[in-house]
């Protein structure tokens, strides 16, 4: 199949969090299938081009429209890990894409609307004619109902169109103007069976017209597609994900066996597997070095994520202090998403920065994150909701065992040591249900003990962690179902 992706992230070029990883590892597998794949991201100034190979002009002159004017764009075309990019590049004063960053600013709504009008226009005048185009989040929303109300009849009638949902915090809320901008036509879509954002008039909802438009929509994970059908994890959707549940799935994300291998990978010190777990402890010993750790005989709990409400950063500061009145080391990495967060975290950084036990590094670190994987022994992941989640899967690949709670693709990923009723082999880490204190004590509590007591017990479930198989091999084929049903 001819499949192209069309999302706002691709790891490593323009890579924010999970969906970045999720575009390039979905891209990489389904190019192992035999499958055409390419990906389609907007030409951020601040893409990592020395990461593209032989990145050129690959298209010059697309003109695009926008309110009543034409947006002169070019394409560049290059190699990211072996798939085929390519990146939209506008010359108008917008500056668009020339903001120093991804997301984040006052116009995010007409930057990823323009976005998606100008992938159309580039596979229109270019003759593409993908089999599927897989949209992901409300960057690229707009594309199924700009496919559907105006390219198909403009001949762009071969691509079906599967969206997969990754976040449903950010739906892309924006005045009906937008719809105007990029040529569609409100007096038509602002119905609460289309684009209408629930009772608020004028006001138009993307991402609720990908879920109407899509020819199938998924999730990252089985339990998230249960939850935003029947909980208020739909954020306001579920009514319209309801009228479309025959064309909703949840499948879980798949991680990249290549970048986060602990047997190959080139950022840690030692390099270890389920058959040499001492590896695994010289990196524990660099890692605590590197940081100023104290050498002792205590466990390393980690937090590598961004700090956004999502992530449940009240119980995050609950796991610092935890893990330290009960002799263990912490160390957390992370950005955060707002200022009350930042000063949050700042003011904790503040009293722990002299500790020998704890670090915080507030910052985003790619290679770090890799040997706090390596070093680590529990990671903690207290998230008020997750769709899907990558760092419970990148952890237990490094024999990390995860205390995480029973929400989303944590849900379908980690099964308690205690208290489930999967086999023996199959249990790799900790679960808790209420986002409380209590709740999260009643999970680490357990961990950190297993620990300190029957340290046999805890390496047979970092081996099972390490055992489990979280690649995209399984996902990726139940992508290619859906697809080989959607496709004409
Ligand atoms: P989300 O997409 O909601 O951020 P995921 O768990 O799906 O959450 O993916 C987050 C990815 O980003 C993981 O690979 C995680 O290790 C990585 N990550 C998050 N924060 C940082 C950071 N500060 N430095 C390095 N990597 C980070």
């Amino acid at each position: 199949m001819y499949i192209t992706q069309v999302g706002a992230e691709c790891a490593p070029v323009a890579k924010v969090g999970g969906l970045g990883d999720v575009i390039h590892g979905l891209s990489r597998a389904l190019a192992g299938q035999g499958n055409q794949v390419e990906v389609i991201l907007p030409r951020y100034d601040c893409l990592r081009s020395d990461l593209i190979e032989g990145l050129q002009r690959a298209y010059e002159d697309l003109q695009v429209p926008f309110y009543d004017q034409w947006l002169p764009c070019s394409v560049e075309s290059g190699y990211v890990d072996g798939i085929r990019c390519f990146f939209i590049d506008p010359h108008s004063d917008h500056g668009f894409y020339r903001r120093g960053r991804i997301y984040g600013e006052v116009d995010d709504p007409g930057r990823f609307a323009f976005f998606c009008r100008a992938v159309l226009e580039f596979l229109l005048n270019t003759g593409k004619q993908p089999d599927i185009i897989h949209c992901h989040d409300w960057h690229a929303a707009l594309l199924p109902v700009l496919r559907g109300e105006v390219y198909e009849a403009l001949g762009l009638d071969r691509p079906r169109i599967c969206h997969t949902l990754h976040n449903l915090a950010h739906q892309g809320v924006a005045g009906e103007y937008l719809l105007r901008a990029v040529g569609l036509d409100p007096a038509r879509l602002m119905t609460s069976d289309r684009l209408l954002d629930g009772d608020r008039p004028h006001t138009a909802n993307l991402l609720k017209g990908a879920i109407v438009y899509a020819d199938a929509v998924t999730t990252v994970s089985p339990h998230h597609a249960w939850e935003i059908l029947h909980t208020d994890q739909g954020m306001g959707l579920q009514e319209t994900l309801h009228t479309h549940r025959h064309k909703l799935r949840g499948i879980i994300n798949g991680i990249d066996e290549g970048a986060w291998n602990p047997r190959t990978d080139p950022h840690i010190v030692w390099t270890y597997g389920p058959e040499h777990l001492p590896g695994k402890a010289h990196d524990k010993r660099q890692l605590r070095r590197q940081l100023g750790l104290e050498e002792a005989a205590k466990p390393i709990l980690a937090i590598v994520s961004r700090l956004d409400r999502q992530k449940g950063v009240e119980l995050m500061r609950h796991a610092i202090h935890y893990a330290r009145e009960n002799g263990c080391q912490m160390v957390l990495l992370g950005r955060a998403s707002e200022p009350w967060i930042d000063e949050l975290f700042q003011e904790l950084k503040r009293h722990s920065d002299g500790s020998a036990n704890c670090r915080l590094i507030l910052e985003y670190d790619e290679v770090l994150s890799h040997r706090i994987h390596a070093g680590a022994d529990i990671v903690v992941i207290p998230s008020l909701y997750e769709p899907c989640g990558l760092t419970q899967l990148t952890a237990m690949r490094y024999g990390v065992v995860p205390v995480v709670r029973r929400v989303g693709g944590l849900a379908d990923s980690v099964f308690d040591a205690n208290y489930s009723n999967k086999a023996f082999e199959e249990v790799n880490g900790f679960l808790f249900d209420d986002p409380t204190p209590a709740g999260l004590e009643s999970a680490l509590r357990r961990a950190i003990r297993l620990w300190f007591r029957y340290p046999a017990y805890f390496r047979q479930l970092r081996l099972n962690g390490m055992h489990t198989d979280n690649s995209w091999s399984r996902p990726v084929q139940e992508y290619l179902d859906i697809f080989a049903k959607i496709r004409v």
